[in-house]
């Protein structure tokens, strides 16, 4: 059996992060492979996006498709699998992907992003883009004249109740506690002056009506509202957050944020581990600002991170890997 090729970097994740971390690696002239199954990240089922620098008003999609032009145009390979395991060997890593095969790398830049929060009720998941959402910006569009539940209270579901009230006839924004106090003043205020959004604080939504045919007719409420434990929907958007996902990085035993459960780096996206970057919404870099911007941002860090410690590394002592920025 040959002996397995050991890569500079190995970059999961297909979105912002990644492609930025894979455009900088490559400029670098690491020997880089990005894994990932799934292409763009939630920039690319985002909907529209007005706020990347230099690219006005474009679909999300489109502006990865342009990430991803980039790194093609630097012939960065890629394989459509994703990173199941990461464990040390010797002074590299190998990585376990999806598809069952490994590869050594000499450092890892971990861009995997989050994962939306889920209420876990029957027929959730059958019912995603049959009436069951998790993107407001993607899917309020179709709600034009209909009634639609939202569920959660930060500002993802203020904003989202929002943003829906301008096409739904009607949006009930559904939350557990008792008042919205998380979001800030100013998003509390423009949700105070749409006409067309009920508050129902302390209720959850407790059943999904309807059927596989039809999708989602209706949901079950725990505390009436006008007299009814159930309301006709069209559509039910879920915004009650997202979790990093965290498995690799616990597997490794890396430093998570104790409070957010991210993965802690520091300015320069180094994680704990030597050789173990991390970059995006992933981690803690940029609080509670995760956006295509940020998330960009780290990736480039991370690379030259990565840079970095190959360059220094014991087996590329007298070889160079020269630096084009
Ligand atoms: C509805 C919505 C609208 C948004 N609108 C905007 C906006 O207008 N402007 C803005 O700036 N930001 C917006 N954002 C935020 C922005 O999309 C994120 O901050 C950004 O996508 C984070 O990039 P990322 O690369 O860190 O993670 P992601 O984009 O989540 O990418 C993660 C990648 O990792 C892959 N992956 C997952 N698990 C694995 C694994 N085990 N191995 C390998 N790969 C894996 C995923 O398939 C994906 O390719 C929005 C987000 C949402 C949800």
């Amino acid at each position: 059996m040959g002996e397995m090729r050991t890569l500079d970097v190995l970059i999961a994740g297909q979105g912002a992060a990644a492609y930025a971390a894979a455009l900088y690696s490559a400029r670098y002239q690491l020997d880089t492979l990005m894994a990932a199954e799934q292409f763009g990240g939630e920039t690319a089922t985002g909907g529209l996006i007005e706020n990347y620098p230099g690219a006005l008003d474009v679909d999300g999609f489109d502006l990865m498709l342009r990430f991803k032009e980039q790194t093609d145009a630097l012939e960065v390979p890629l394989v459509s699998s994703d990173l199941v395991h990461v464990r040390p060997e010797g002074d590299a890593f190998l990585c376990d992907l999806e598809d069952g095969s490994t590869v050594r790398a000499l450092s890892v830049i971990l861009a995997i992003g989050r994962e939306r929060r889920k209420l876990y009720l029957p027929h959730e998941d059958e019912w995603v883009g049959k009436g069951v959402s998790y993107c407001s910006t993607c899917d309020a569009p179709l709600y034009r004249g209909k009634r639609v539940a939202v569920v959660g209270g930060g500002s993802a579901a203020v904003e989202g109740a929002v943003l829906i009230a301008k096409y739904a006839a009607q949006v009930y924004l559904i939350y557990r506690r008792e008042s919205f106090t998380r979001p800030e003043p100013v998003l509390l205020r423009i949700l105070e002056q749409t006409g067309n959004v009920a508050r129902l604080t302390s209720t959850e939504v407790t059943a999904l009506l309807g059927s596989d045919e039809e999708g989602l007719r209706g949901i079950c409420i725990s505390r009436p509202y006008e007299g009814r434990d159930s309301l006709d929907v069209d559509g039910l958007f879920i915004e009650i957050g997202a979790d990093p996902r965290t498995q690799v990085a616990r597997e490794l035993e890396l430093e998570l944020n104790s409070a957010t459960d991210e993965v802690h780096v520091n300015r320069l996206m180094q994680t704990n581990m030597p050789g173990i970057y991390a970059a995006g919404d992933l981690t803690d870099a940029s609080g509670a600002l995760k956006q295509t911007v940020t998330a960009a941002a780290q990736g480039a860090v991370a690379a030259l991170s990565a840079y970095t410690y190959v360059s220094e590394h014991p087996s590329k002592l007298g070889a160079s890997t020269g630096a084009a920025t």
